[in-house]
């Protein structure tokens, strides 16, 4: 029997999940896609190795959405709307997860911001000391 470091799930509770280990790393990215799937100037979103993560309830709930030109897939609860992961179709180990879909403290911090050239103008970037990149960050 597994310990989970974390728990999350989506508005309506529909979509559970845990992971078994906290995500290395997180960071906030600018890029237009998460302004327009957020609605809001950037996403909070921690990296993490699928193996890590455990869709616990709902996963026929999900969907997935991806831009015509590539890049992450972007999963979301169909019911409520609440995006709660993203997933790269070429190498799907490789996943994101919303930092605020998680419950309770992440125990991790946004250490960068990413996709910064493109970042909404009626919201400056906070002078916060992160890395800044104005592409995807490695
Ligand atoms: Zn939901
Ligand atoms: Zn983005």
């Amino acid at each position: 029997m597994s310990t989970s470091a974390l728990t999350g799930h989506c508005n309506c509770g529909g979509v559970r999940f845990s992971l078994s280990e906290v995500p290395p790393r997180a960071g906030y990215c600018h890029c237009t896609r998460c302004q327009r799937r957020t609605g809001a100037a950037a996403s909070a979103q921690a990296r993490i190795d699928a193996a890590t993560l455990t869709i616990d309830a709902g996963e026929e709930l999900l969907r997935g959405w991806r831009h015509p030109d590539g890049g992450f897939e972007k999963l979301f609860c169909s019911v409520c709307g609440s995006h709660l992961f993203s997933r790269l179709p070429e190498d799907p180990a490789q996943m994101g997860v919303r930092l605020g879909v998680i419950d309770g403290d992440p125990q991790v911090r946004p250490s960068f911001r990413q996709f910064t050239a493109d970042a909404a103008v009626w919201e400056p970037i906070p002078e916060d000391g992160l890395e800044r990149h104005p592409g995807p960050a490695r």
